[in-house]
């Protein structure tokens, strides 16, 4: 076998591998690409997901009095964290439903990477040449070299660790030309293969990308999670394990929490900017209690909240109240009675007003 042909077999050889490494690693930076964008055009496109979690939160204020539904209630009181992410990962996936998204921000992902291959191959290409002609290691393999290059272009965008190339960088090939050639012509039917994937693509074959949308989403829209002790209410800091005190613009009816008063089974309607400036005290157990005015007292719950004692509340959870009162009732086993009686003027309250507050 004349040597022309063991390089053009040795070429082959080296293409169809590099290049079967090459296209997977495509196919992932594409897809990982795709759920940036994903994430990147909701913060632009969706309102509720602009700005923070306070924003957020809003929206979903207005979201559930709307629609009445108790359950999602009860879920972003007791358990807000998961809620939000839910409700974020229903907004990604309605966003992503008529499945006319993804095609187009793949293909455009996918050819710009092309084209960052294509001047990788032709980068690599040139410095073996170079090198070639300055060699002064002759040890050194011209295809190692090549690889050298090749790898360090597409370092930022691909995943393709030039160590996983090594067992390949002996292969003897000194026509840098036809492998070139012979890469490129490869790199097309790779391009031609993933666009192929793409072209009917669902959310559901993003699923192995680094980073879900409605992850990237939540993180950017996450915060501190911790609730009031008294009316569940979520501290609105931006920042989760935040120094400091906990705070929320607006507290609520401590029965919204299913809070009661001591030895009866009657709800507190009272909100906890009022209840920290009263003569009350937390039953702590029948031994210990801690007046309200010194609630920081009562425990680690307690003691990185800061409550001022104010008038400010919200409309909203007196609607609340009274628009769930039976629910509220069955579900922690109490009545609006007696000291907990719901005023008159809470039951006056128009949807139409809560919305104004918001
Ligand atoms: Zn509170
Ligand atoms: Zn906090």
């Amino acid at each position: 076998m004349s040597k022309g042909l063991i390089g053009a077999s040795s070429v082959t050889i080296f293409v169809d591998f590099l290049s079967s490494k090459l296209e997977a690693a495509l196919h992932q930076a594409v897809v990982d690409q795709v759920c940036i964008d994903i994430a990147n055009e909701m913060r632009q496109n969706c309102p509720q997901l602009k700005e923070s979690k306070i924003n957020l939160e809003y929206h979903l204020l207005k979201d559930m009095a709307e629609k009445e539904d108790f359950s999602r209630f009860w879920d972003y009181i007791s358990i807000p964290k998961y809620f939000f992410q839910n409700y974020i990962k229903t907004c990604v996936y309605n966003y992503c439903r008529d499945n006319k998204l993804i095609k187009p921000l793949s293909e455009k992902r996918l050819e710009e990477l092309k084209s960052i291959v294509l001047t990788a191959i032709s980068k690599a290409t040139t410095t073996a040449l170079t090198s070639l002609t300055n060699n002064k290691n002759p040890e050194e393999s011209k295809l190692s070299k090549w690889l050298d290059v090749f790898c360090e272009e597409l370092e930022k965008c691909l995943k393709l660790p030039r160590n996983t190339l090594t067992h390949m960088e002996d292969e003897e090939i000194s026509d840098m030309d036809l492998l070139q050639e012979s890469l490129t012509k490869a790199l097309a039917t790779s391009v031609e293969n993933i666009s192929k994937k793409f072209a009917s693509a669902a959310l559901v074959d993003l699923r192995n990308a680094k980073q879900q949308p409605e992850d990237s989403l939540f993180t950017l829209l996450s915060g501190c999670w911790e609730q009031c002790p008294f009316c569940a209410a979520i501290c609105t800091n931006s920042i989760e394990g935040h120094s400091g005190d906990h705070s929320v613009p607006f507290h609520r009816p401590k029965a919204v929490y299913g809070g009661w008063w001591y030895k009866t089974d009657h709800f507190v309607i009272d909100i906890c900017t009022s209840l920290v400036a009263s003569d009350c005290s937390i039953v702590l157990s029948d031994t210990h209690r801690v007046p309200c005015k010194q609630y920081r007292k009562a425990g680690p719950k307690y003691e990185r909240w800061r409550i001022l004692p104010d008038d400010s509340e919200l409309k909203y959870w007196k609607w609340f109240v009274c628009r769930f009162q039976k629910e509220l009732e069955d579900k922690y086993q109490r009545k609006f009675e007696d000291r907990g009686k719901i005023p008159y003027q809470w039951k006056q309250i128009k949807k139409t007003e809560i919305f104004d507050e918001l």
